[in-house]
């Protein structure tokens, strides 16, 4: 059974719902919206970009405020639609359309479409007791400079939706809902005129630019100075919106403890009830939880000879939520995090692969695969290095990546991964090559 996008239960979305329609074309290619679980259809319902819908009477519609501490905006009313950048808590959007969809349990929720274009879960906002607001003002910017990073606050006369694009050396930042133009930069309480670029004075940011996007967006474009990005942080204060950009970490020049001071989050994938992946070889059955947490733990122990500070998300035969994870290395800010995952497939496959979600974690993830399979003479799967929204490798503070070693379902690959010996000398490989990298990017 196909459940329409208007059928809302409440008739002012049904009569919005025809009236988007008209207007949004290309916003779907269908008017329908996800079914009930299976869901395995080529209904699409997910659009392929964001469209701003086009609506004329844009103050009529109600405001909404995200109340999660970082509100998941997808491309259609449905969890498998693509993510946008999550909306940091407070953000205040009209909803212009409601609709059923599915949620990560593929049960059927209500939806909410923003102003902007992007889908939340409805049971993620709350109306805001707001009087109706016309586009955002914003004339000046500054910064602040923070132990590891910088600090760049825009103050907003409204919280508004924003989006996240990132290159090799640029950060690009748009502000949906706002139109206003930018005339100072103010740091260190030194105030600048704002012409088409300004020179910045900090670490993280030479020069940036803004410009109008349509009509009711600004967008900055940041240029870096590292280059390297190692993540960053958004979030409101009130209708202050605050990126914090972090720096490079600070390596001393020490000889027998290279990594000393540097914080590594670890994160065993899988644990208790959760056994990961099975795999048998003469005669044995090994689970996949059990081998993330004897590899973990040799990392562990090789990146702590270096002198690195490691967190690990279980030590033991535990399973924290993905959710539980990500709060884990969000509030470690490690210098990177990394978990480890054996692979498996129902057909003949062999080779270790790496995961990574953010332009931050793309370097990290091809240079500890490439040193993993030179050093550690290890079959690298297809392509290697994979881009994928995997849950811990999303957090934005930190370079993240997702390992998997290898094949539980090869027995040749699970019986060498399974030897004490083999562990060991894979740590040491891995924990130089995470080495390797953070000299290679780290202040000196
Ligand atoms: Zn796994």
């Amino acid at each position: 059974m196909h459940r329409s996008i208007f059928g809302s239960r409440k008739p002012w979305t049904m009569l919005i719902g025809l009236f988007i329609a008209a207007c949004a074309v290309g916003l779907w290619s269908s008017t329908t919206v996800a079914q009930a679980p299976p869901a395995e259809t080529n209904t699409p319902v997910c659009a392929i970009q964001l469209v701003q819908p086009a609506i004329t009477n844009k103050s009529s519609f109600p405001i909404y405020q995200v109340i999660k501490d970082a509100g998941v905006a997808r491309l259609g009313p449905d969890d498998d639609c693509a993510r946008l950048t999550p909306l940091p808590k407070g953000t205040k959007a009209r909803v212009i359309i409601t609709a059923e969809g599915p949620n990560k349990s593929r049960q059927l929720v209500p939806w909410s479409q923003l102003d902007y274009g992007a889908w939340i879960e409805s049971s993620e906002l709350i109306l805001a007791n707001t009087p109706a607001l016309v586009n955002a003002q914003l004339t000046n910017v500054s910064t602040r400079a923070l132990a590891e990073a910088t600090e760049i606050v825009f103050p907003l006369s409204s919280a508004v939706p924003i989006q996240v694009a990132q290159a090799d050396r640029s950060f690009s930042l748009t502000l949906h809902n706002t139109s206003s133009t930018i005339q100072t930069l103010t740091e260190n309480n030194r105030v600048q005129k704002w012409g088409n670029t300004v020179k910045f004075t900090n670490p993280v940011v030479d020069r940036a630019t803004w410009q109008k996007v349509g009509t009711d967006a600004i967008r900055f474009n940041f240029l870096l100075k590292p280059k390297q990005q190692w993540g960053y942080r958004l979030r409101y204060e009130g209708n202050t919106l605050v990126l914090a950009l972090r720096q490079p970490p600070k390596i001393t020049s020490n000889i027998s403890q290279p990594l000393k001071g540097i914080k590594i989050v670890v994160d065993p994938g899988h644990g208790k009830e959760d056994s990961g992946a099975l795999g048998t070889a003469k005669g044995v059955t090994y689970m996949e939880k059990v081998l993330n947490l004897q590899l973990s733990t040799e990392l562990q122990q090789e990146l702590q000879k270096r002198g690195a500070i490691v967190t690990m998300t279980r030590s033991t035969d535990l399973n924290p939520s993905l959710e539980d994870r990500q709060v884990i290395i969000n509030q470690t800010a490690p210098a990177l995090s990394i978990s480890i995952h054996h692979n498996a497939s129902d057909r003949e496959a062999k080779g270790t692969s790496i995961y990574w979600y953010h332009h931050q974690s793309q370097s990290l993830a091809t240079s500890v695969l490439n040193y993993f399979a030179r050093e550690g003479k290890r079959p690298i799967l297809n392509s290697g290095v994979i881009e994928k929204s995997f849950a811990v490798a999303r957090p934005t503070f930190a370079p993240a990546v997702l390992l998997e070693v290898g094949f539980m379902t090869s027995p040749e690959e699970v019986f060498d991964l399974a030897q004490p010996a083999t562990q060991q000398r894979l740590a040491k490989v891995l924990a130089n090559g995470i080495q390797q990298w953070v000299i290679d990017r780290a202040i000196g």
